[in-house]
Parts: C-alpha cells; sequence; structure tokens
C-alpha cells in the first residue's frame, strides 16, 4: 500500500523502541538495568489513583469538553499561577492526552509547510520528528561547542530565516539536564521579539530543579513574551504519571481555542478518568511529590559522583533526570549508537546514544533508579570502559 509521503521519512521513538528491547531482555531472564527510558519508577501518588477510581466508581465516565473539564482547566490555570506567577484563565487552557500530544496539535496549528522550526541541540528527539510530520523544517541549532550544553544564542540569532516561524524550547532540558538561566532567556525572548517568532517552551521537568538552579519559564519575562509561547506540561514527570497520559498547553486565547477544536476533531476529549487523577493532584500536591524531587536530587549526586570517579566529561546535570556524559573518545566507527549496543549487550545495561538528540558525542543515563541499582550501573559501565580496548 502506498504510504503517505508525510510519514515516508518517520521513524518510530528511539527511546520508546530502547525502553522496550530493554524490557523484552529482562523478561527473557537477564539482569538488566535500564537507564534508556526517561519515566519516574515511583507509583503515582495516592490522590490520583484514589480519585482515578472514584471517577470509574462513580459510573459516569463520558465524553467531557474536548479541551477538558473546566474544572481542570481552572486547576491548571492555578497552578501556573503559582508555579510561575503568571495569570491565565480557562480560555487560555488546553487538556491534552500528553504532553506528546499538547506538542504535537500545537505544532499543527503553528506551522504551514516549508516553515522553519529551530531546535535548540541537544533536543529530545519527538521535536525532529514531530515537525516534520507536520510539514515544517527542522533546523539544529548546535549548543556551545565548550562541552557544557550551554545555549549559544549567537548561533541562535544566525539561524533565524525570513522562513522561520518559531522554535521549540525546552528547560530543565531532556537529554542534558540544562537550566537556563534567567538572563539566557531575556536574550532568547529577545530573538523572538525581534523576529516576531512563537516559542512552545516544554516545561515539563519544570519541579525538578537541583542546586542554585531555577526553574524560569519565559511566559513570565514579560507580557508580550507570555503572547507569543505556548507553554507545555504535564503529570507524567512530576507526578510519576505517565501511563495516565495527561498534558496540557496555555496559550493565548486565539491559540488554545484552535488546539481545542482541532482536538475536537483529531482525537476527542482527553481520558475522563485520568482528568480527574490528575485534577486531585494540581488542586493539592500530593504528599509523595517533594520526597520525589529529593530522592531525584540524591540519584543525581550518586551519578555525578560515580561519572566524576571515571573520569568523564559532560554537562552538570541541574535538572530533569538525565546525565549526559560525552564518551566519544570510547566511540568505535559505529559511534555513539554501537557503544550503547555494545553496552546492552556485554553488562546489560540500557541507554540511549546521543544520536537520537543530535549530540553523537554523547550518551544519555536515566537516573530514574533506586540507588543500589545506580551504583550497579555505574559499576557496569566502569567495567565496560575498562574492558573495552
Ligand atoms: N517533553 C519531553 C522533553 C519529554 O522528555 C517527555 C517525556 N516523554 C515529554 C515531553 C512527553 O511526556 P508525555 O507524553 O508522557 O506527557
Ligand atoms: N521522555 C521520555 C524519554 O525521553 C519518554 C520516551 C518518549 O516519550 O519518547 O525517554
Amino acid at each position: 500500500m502506498k504510504l503517505s509521503q508525510r510519514v515516508s521519512n518517520l521513524k518510530g521513538s528511539v527511546t520508546l523502541a530502547l525502553a522496550a528491547s530493554a524490557k523484552e531482555m529482562a523478561a527473557s531472564g537477564r539482569d538488566v538495568i535500564n537507564m534508556a527510558v526517561g519515566e519516574p519508577d515511583f507509583d503515582a501518588p495516592r490522590r490520583a489513583r484514589e480519585a482515578g477510581i472514584a471517577a470509574i466508581n462513580s459510573g459516569a465516565v463520558k465524553y467531557t469538553p474536548a479541551a477538558g473539564l473546566n474544572s481542570l482547566r481552572q486547576a491548571v490555570a492555578d497552578h501556573l499561577r503559582e508555579t510561575r506567577g503568571v495569570a491565565y484563565g480557562v480560555e487560555n487552557v488546553v487538556i491534552c492526552h500528553s504532553a506528546k500530544h499538547a506538542l504535537s496539535h500545537t505544532l499543527l496549528a503553528l506551522v504551514d509547510p516549508g516553515d522553519e522550526v529551530l531546535l535548540l541541540d541537544p533536543a529530545w528527539s519527538s521535536y525532529h520528528a514531530q515537525v516534520e510530520l507536520v510539514g515544517g523544517v527542522a533546523v539544529h541549532v548546535p549548543p556551545k561547542q565548550d562541552g557544557t550544553c550551554a545555549p549559544d544564542l549567537e548561533a541562535i540569532r544566525a539561524a533565524v530565516t525570513e522562513r522561520t516561524g518559531g522554535l521549540m524550547f525546552n528547560s530543565p532540558s531532556n537529554p542534558s539536564g540544562y537550566v537556563w538561566s534567567r538572563s539566557e532567556i531575556e536574550e532568547l525572548a529577545a530573538i523572538c521579539e525581534e523576529h516576531d517568532l512563537w516559542m512552545i517552551s516544554d516545561e515539563i521537568y519544570g519541579r525538578l530543579v537541583f542546586d542554585d538552579a531555577e526553574h524560569v519559564s519565559p511566559t513570565s519575562i514579560s507580557e508580550a513574551m507570555k503572547e507569543r509561547t505556548i507553554l507545555v506540561d504535564g503529570a507524567s514527570k512530576v507526578f510519576a504519571m505517565t501511563g495516565y497520559r495527561m498534558g496540557y498547553l496555555a496559550a493565548n486565547a486565539d491559540v488554545a481555542r484552535t488546539v481545542g477544536d482541532l482536538q475536537s476533531q483529531i482525537s476527542g476529549c482527553p481520558n475522563y478518568i485520568s482528568q480527574r487523577a490528575f485534577e486531585a493532584c494540581l488542586i493539592e500536591e500530593p504528599e509523595e511529590v517533594k520526597d520525589m524531587i529529593a530522592t531525584f536530587d540524591r540519584r543525581r549526586r550518586v551519578v555525578i559522583e560515580g561519572l566524576d570517579r571515571m573520569g568523564l566529561k559532560g554537562p552538570q546535570p541541574k535538572g530533569a533526570f538525565y546525565a549526559f556524559p560525552d564518551l566519544h573518545h570510547r566511540f568505535d566507527e559505529r559511534g555513539s549508537s554501537g557503544f550503547c549496543a555494545d553496552l546492552l549487550e556485554a553488562e546489560a545495561l540500557a541507554t540511549v546514544p546521543g544520536t537520537a538528540f543530535s549530540a553523537p558525542r554523547h550518551i544519555r543515563l536515566s537516573y530514574a533508579l533506586s540507588e543500589d541499582r545506580l551504583v550497579e550501573a555505574l559499576d557496569r559501565l566502569e567495567r565496560f570502559l575498562s574492558d573495552r580496548p
């Protein structure tokens, strides 16, 4: 059967595929440590589970408005006021089936065929695929070349052309753990203002910032920047609710209405049960959240120490739950993919090659694992490096 032009270059998510093969390998009896998938290992909070069960037991699991329950949209608006200090109303919020869905529906609403969209490398792999799926041209902008993965604002400015519609922004970053400073965001905002660009700000790791890092939403820089920003967030990371598939966007009312209409035609309303579970967590933060964040921070320190011990360089992870060491000096001609494949085979340690994020010198390690398993994972990596010629 002839497939559409649109999917002719499409590849499935590398991170999800690697996670699936690690699970298969574990099912076949190997003691696999999965540092590939970016998924919190905690159970969903008790409040979420209870609200989900209550929703099912009510019997009334029905369609909601396509843009989500009004009460949940209001809860999101209140949450954004508290956490970002910006004022949104129900009309600015759309509840989606996931942050992925919020991102792809937003791109569908904003990008015309041939429009260029800037991706600030290293960038999460789904951005490239999603931009291409809607007919856009993904333009990758490399970071500073000093190994920190810090943004190169001059390179971003230089990448803007007449065809540039906007850019995808993600801080804290998956995969590098880099957290943009307020002044870097102000400079980026100035570029958007100067060239009339929109910005999709993927803030899914916004609560996971450590040390002296601060999460700054571009929406809080100025009223003008809030107007041109589409803020995306969801339940997957901070509430460990990946399987509930809950995300949202907040934007100016035109964009929000359009995405709501798109959603009404493409997928209909998001899952009612998950909406209720998410709402319960937004109305009152689950008691588990602070512990989860503190636990991630402890794990982060274990990973930093382990990588330091091995003498590995890379960006200092200050947010999200990834480390992104530069291992290119240990790659053979197959690059980061070959390295990760050999590591999986030899030590049953699953990681993601940096090529998935347009950063071929690196590999990504997710530290969403218990401290015991992390220590074991780092030992395996160290042994692999010392055995490898
Ligand atoms: N953005 C980034 C940067 C992510 O790492 C993820 C995790 N897969 C998502 C968006 C999507 O999250 P979800 O679809 O689970 O809401
Ligand atoms: N965000 C996660 C990751 O990067 C989940 C995988 C995905 O959704 O592609 O590993």
